[in-house]
């Protein structure tokens, strides 16, 4: 049974979501201002492993996740740089993908841009206004927060008493509004010169919070199954969003929360002025392989705090290394035909162990284990060649069933058998006797790509691997 932490609820629930066999799922994307750091592209892991393991249940996913592609950074920073934002942002939305293939992390169903998506949150702010939810002072627009009274049952913030005084108003913002609390869903820009959107609520642009609002509903609908995200943004941008949604809508909005803790670095706060500041570009570049921040990064928990050091990452390095390595020597052992129970057994318990601990809200440390233990397991079978063939083929499943989830142990390699490189170098020889030049440059490429070098001697063609 699949349970979860809800943060709405505090409480460990059974997931189930609205639509049998079907889940709907936002996650806040990255804000595309700079290169992503390590810690968002921990909580862009949890969101995969999330995402894969609701499949590997079964379910039919449907994964939103925004790209926030306009906000007060971004447009600082693409004046600066004299381009406009889609310019400026293109270099780090590239990066992103670049980063996110190379983690391993599967493309979301659908990606939404803030910039593509103005007319839609245009229309929910004035749903806001129509049910008196949001009002307009100075020319910008506000959440009225005193309208919604569930407002913190998400961060179970009491604002009990916290509502601003009209001294502090006037001492605690510059802005008009009628409670510290409330925030902006609309920022004047008024002058043609700054960067906005001409809209029937006058020109602005959007604040941060209404663009996931806007988002989520266009593609997942008014309710949907699960809200994820960093814990930092349970308040207030996720309180903010439900106020919103619940707001324009008076439905639930989201079902299930979940948020993924804060990634420490040597067990500090990760800030560019302590010099503990990485990228995934920087950490790439000091020789970690992509697959070793990956299994870093998911080797504790989601709802942990993760410290990461480098000598951590040093031993992830060597975990993975040892991964690949078990599963090249299971599929090279040769084997008997037959099946050994016992050696079964332990695949079947580690089949389980593996499942229980994803089902208990996503324990990968308890499923991580799992898969130590069977390779260990394994390893001692194979050398004392108890492994059978049967035996063989459901470890090679169990395994893709695994990294279906985790994707630790790697792509695949397919080793060329020497009939088969046989075979294309006979072909080659072949097409120049019918001196189709074309066709045998052709092969010598897709050799050289499979790492076969080719000599022509006068005995004929040689070759050896790279
Ligand atoms: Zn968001």
């Amino acid at each position: 049974m699949l349970k979860f932490r809800n943060t709405l609820s505090g409480k460990i629930e059974e997931f189930r979501p609205m639509r049998e066999g079907e889940v709907s799922m936002y996650y806040c994307g990255p804000t595309v201002w700079d290169y992503g750091h390590i810690g968002n592209f921990r909580s862009a892991l949890n969101a995969d492993i999330l995402r894969r393991y609701l499949k590997f249940k079964g379910f039919k996913v449907t994964h939103v996740m925004n790209i926030t592609d306009v906000e007060d950074r971004i447009i600082a920073k693409s004046q600066e740089a004299g381009l406009t934002i889609d310019d400026y942002t293109a270099k780090y939305i590239d990066a992103l993908w670049e980063d996110f293939d190379a983690l391993g992390c599967e493309r979301p169903e659908i990606v939404p841009r803030a910039t593509r998506h103005v007319p839609e949150m245009v229309a929910l702010i004035e749903r806001l206004m129509a049910s008196n939810h949001a009002y307009k002072s100075d020319g910008s627009i506000y959440y009225r927060i005193a309208s919604f009274p569930d407002y913190g049952k998400l961060s179970k913030i009491n604002f009990a008493g916290n509502i601003a005084g009209a001294s502090d108003r006037i001492d605690t913002d510059r802005y008009e509004k009628e409670d510290a609390r409330d925030f902006a869903l609309w920022k004047e820009s008024p002058s043609p010169g700054e960067t906005g959107w001409d809209a029937p609520i006058g020109r602005g642009r959007p604040g941060w919070h209404i663009e996931c609002s806007a988002m989520s509903m266009k593609y997942l609908g008014e309710t949907f199954d699960i809200h994820a995200g960093g814990i930092d943004l349970v308040f207030p941008h996720h309180e903010n969003e439900i106020a919103q949604s619940e707001g324009a809508t008076g439905k639930q909005f989201v079902r299930y929360w979940i948020h993924f803790e804060h990634l420490k670095v040597e067990g500090e706060t990760m800030s560019k002025s302590k010099g503990n500041y990485y990228t995934f570009r920087d950490v790439a570049a000091k020789g970690f392989s992509p697959a070793a921040v990956r299994y870093f990064l998911l080797s504790v928990p989601y709802n942990k705090q993760i410290n990461f050091t480098f000598d951590a990452l040093a031993g992830a390095e060597k975990t993975v290394a040892g991964l690949k390595d078990f599963r090249a020597r299971l599929t090279e052992a040769k084997t008997s035909s037959g099946n050994n129970a016992a050696l079964e057994a332990t695949t079947a318990q580690a089949a389980q162990e593996f499942e229980a601990g994803m089902d208990d809200d996503l324990n990968t440390s308890v499923a991580l284990a799992a898969i130590h233990n069977l390779t260990r397991d394994v390893n001692t079978a194979i050398t004392s060649k108890k492994l059978l063939e049967d035996n063989k083929l459901q470890l090679l499943e169990l395994l893709k069933r695994f990294d279906s989830v985790l994707n630790i142990f790697g792509e695949e390699r397919h080793e060329m058998l020497d009939t088969e490189i046989q075979n294309l170098i006979d072909e080659r020889q072949e097409a120049r006797r019918r001196r189709d030049f074309a066709r045998a440059d052709e092969l010598r490429d897709e050799l050289a790509g499979l790492g076969i070098i080719l000599e022509d001697t006068k005995d004929g063609v040689r070759w050896k691997r790279k």
